[in-house]
């Protein structure tokens, strides 16, 4: 029988690396011979944004109207379910918007997902602070400390919610200063 694939839905505040994590762990799968596709959410979101001239930076995004960025989101979702692969799906747990945190994975885009696993990439908040301001390619947020600790902490309760609508499984990978190889190791663990 021909074994399913995997769905890996891999989520991390602005800052925390995930991208870094998913490309490390893209090559180290790639070598062990266990294929995978990567795909950014936020990237088939821009796609669709700029078509519709919404905005021309992917940071934009999360200022958007609500019921437009919800739709953005349901275009993503629909394409990136298409992918008959092992895929893993680079995207937040939450969105940190003016009006709030905006669920990454509502239940209409889990339907559409169904992942197998939800990861979280957590790090010290001094460590995300000092991230965002040296990273000069994108408009991050500047939030202090404090408002860090409450973004990573809402998303674990979110990642609960996902867990139990999908009865997908929760990991939390760690991706602390020096030790990068660390959580690519524990990620490539979970996924080979
Ligand atoms: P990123 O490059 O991962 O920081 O994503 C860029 C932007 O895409 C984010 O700031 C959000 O506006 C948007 N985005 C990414 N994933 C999602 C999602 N699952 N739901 C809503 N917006 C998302
Ligand atoms: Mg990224």
């Amino acid at each position: 029988m021909p074994q399913k694939c995997k769905k890996v839905v891999i989520t991390g505040v602005p800052g925390v690396g995930k991208t870094t994590v998913i490309n490390g762990s893209m090559e180290a799968l790639k070598e062990l011979g266990v294929p995978y596709t990567s795909i950014n959410f936020g990237t088939c979101m821009f796609e669709v944004a700029c078509d519709q001239n919404l905005v021309s930076d992917r940071d934009e995004m999360r200022k958007l109207d609500q019921d437009v960025q919800r739709n953005l989101q349901k275009t993503a979702a629909q394409v990136i379910a298409k992918i008959q692969d092992n895929v893993i799906i680079d995207t937040h747990c939450t969105v940190s918007t003016p009006s709030g945190f905006l669920p990454g994975l509502p239940a209409w885009v889990l339907e559409e997902l169904k992942p197998d696993i939800v990861v979280l990439v957590e790090s010290n908040e001094d460590q995300i602070l000092k991230r965002r301001l040296s990273d000069t390619t994108r408009t991050r947020d500047v939030e202090g400390y404090q408002s860090i600790k409450d973004h990573q902490n809402y998303n674990r309760y979110m990642a609960a919610a996902y867990s139990m609508l999908t009865g997908c499984t929760v990991k939390s990978i760690k991706n602390q200063d020096f030790l990068l190889e660390n959580a690519i190791n524990e990620m490539v663990t979970l996924l080979k």
